[in-house]
């Protein structure tokens, strides 16, 4: 685990936060830190999930939907994905919904 602070890997587990997530504290210069997930990130599981649901003919916004995500996050995923389907439906987004 690398501090977010100097970037040292002389890291140590530093018990959890109440919320139950990893703390860390750096040897280097004595920061304490939590390991944070992206929140927007997708996961690996996701990932598959929303390849699945293109393949199946489902628009990135309704991909977006049955992933509770964002319709941004999918397209990012659209453009980084060599097989995302070129049908043109996210390029132009609405205002609403
Ligand atoms: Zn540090």
């Amino acid at each position: 685990m690398q501090c977010r602070f100097c970037q040292s890997s002389k890291t140590k587990k530093y018990g959890h936060t109440p919320k139950g997530m990893q703390r860390h504290r750096c040897n280097d210069c004595g920061k304490a830190f939590v390991e944070v997930m992206d929140p927007r990130r997708m996961t690996p599981a996701e990932h598959a999930h929303a390849q699945r649901l293109f393949e199946e003919g489902l628009s990135g916004r309704a991909v977006a939907r049955a992933l509770s995500r964002g319709v941004s996050t999918i397209w990012v995923f659209l453009k980084k994905s060599e097989n995302a389907p070129d049908n043109g439906s996210l390029k132009s987004l609405p205002a609403c919904g």
